[in-house]
């Protein structure tokens, strides 16, 4: 078995030094901190310097003394800790399940503190501390852990009296490391191993950070309520546009619309014999655009089929019809768009299935132009969802959608 080594023991005036500060073998005249048994002074050239048991003597807790013992008479002489940082984050989550936060730092990384007065080995509140400083009248505990963490019941006692209280990890320090006294205290200077145990400023911190959140969540709250009033009355808004009235109303307007009248003079057809590919019966073609279906059909077959071929999006064509030439989509549809992105899940599954769009209106055009050998469709677009690649084929009708269907 490996003989028990100290760097540290107790002299005759039971004062804790450091193996380099005593005199060789016998003489150095040190007892074990622990049992008590007298040590001998290792000086040979050989190893590091130790202090070994004269008796050979299972002693257990030899070292674990040694270090609280030296630990602790750092600390009394230079008053002084450094901290490791303390963050204080307090989080909530709102009635959609976003989180809120609000986070302090309580103690910055690397700030030292340098105490009024240090007492060791303190009876507080029922509980035994190795070190009770104070700065002021804040104090603060000081526990030592080279064999043993603060257990459950100690911390829930710390806790209970707010009391703040860290710990210092040198569980990991071997007799043949600890050079001289400069090891410990450098050990007990980084505050990598320095760890909260509890920290009483934030506790009081957390109350007022907790009154922060749940004013954050309210606000949050009531901009939710009025999402969702300008979403049902966007859906109100919406049912009165695609009701048979209003329709009715957009269709009794339709050969006196600015866009007819300004088209009609470049296309080879007049509205009494509009061919059925510009009079297309298409979802929410009706009234979507704002307009007559007619009226933006043919306005879409000028532009991007008779009097050009070059290739189009499902996007394009919407930002035409609603910058360019005003076949405005009302704002309720924009609202319930951004609504079937955002909010999909607060949208009832019926009606979210069921949302008008211009651009499911033009695809569907699209695809009965398709269907007409006009149109060819070249692909989705895969960085904007929904949109899609259109090529124009013929100026004219080639096949019968009825025929289509019946050769499927
Ligand atoms: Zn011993």
């Amino acid at each position: 078995m490996k003989p028990i080594i100290l760097p540290f023991g107790l002299n005759e005036k039971n004062i804790l030094v450091h193996i380099a500060d005593v005199e060789r073998g016998k003489k150095c005249n040190c007892v074990c901190p622990s049992c008590r048994t007298p040590l001998i002074a290792r000086k040979g050239s050989k190893n590091q310097p130790h202090f070994q048991h004269a008796v050979d003597y299972e002693c257990k807790s030899g070292m674990e003394s040694a270090i609280h013992l030296a630990a602790k008479k750092m600390i009394m002489e230079k008053r002084q800790i450094t901290l490791p940082k303390c963050d204080l984050k307090v989080s909530a989550k709102d009635s959609r399940g976003n989180e809120h936060s609000e986070s302090k730092t309580v103690v910055e990384e690397g700030a030292v503190i340098c105490f009024d007065s240090v007492q060791e080995e303190i009876e507080l509140h029922g509980m035994k501390v190795d070190i009770l400083a104070k700065k002021g009248n804040r104090p603060i505990i000081i526990e030592i852990f080279y064999r043993h963490k603060v257990d459950d019941q100690k911390l829930a006692k710390i806790v209970e009296t707010n009391i703040s209280a860290i710990e210092i990890n040198l569980s990991d320090l071997k007799a043949e490391n600890v050079k001289d006294w400069q090891t410990i205290w450098q050990s007990i200077s980084n505050p990598m191993r320095v760890q909260w145990l509890h920290n009483a400023k934030a506790q009081d911190l957390n109350g007022q950070l907790q009154k922060q959140v749940t004013l954050k969540i309210r606000k949050r709250e009531e901009k939710y309520k009025n999402e969702e009033e300008l979403f049902l009355h966007a859906l109100d808004d919406l049912k009165a546009r695609s009701s048979k009235g209003s329709v009715e109303q957009l269709k009794q307007n339709a050969e006196m619309h600015p866009v007819w009248k300004y088209n009609a003079q470049h296309l080879p057809f007049s509205w009494n014999e509009l061919p059925e590919f510009v009079n297309a019966e298409i979802s929410d073609g009706d009234w979507i655009f704002g307009c007559d279906r007619r009226v933006w059909q043919t306005a879409f077959y000028k532009s991007f089929i008779w009097r050009n071929d070059k290739p189009f999006s499902i996007k394009n064509v919407d930002c035409w019809l609603q910058n360019k030439i005003r076949c405005n989509v009302h704002q309720s549809v924009k609202v319930l768009g951004v609504y079937r992105k955002r909010y999909s899940k607060h949208v009832p599954a019926d009606i979210y299935i069921n949302l008008p769009s211009p651009w499911k209106t033009l695809r569907a055009y699209f695809n009965y132009l398709c269907e007409l050998g006009m149109l060819e469709f070249s692909g989705d677009d895969y960085h904007s969802p929904g949109n899609g690649w259109f090529r124009v084929v013929s100026k004219k009708p080639c096949r019968s959608p009825s025929k289509m269907a019946h050769f499927d």
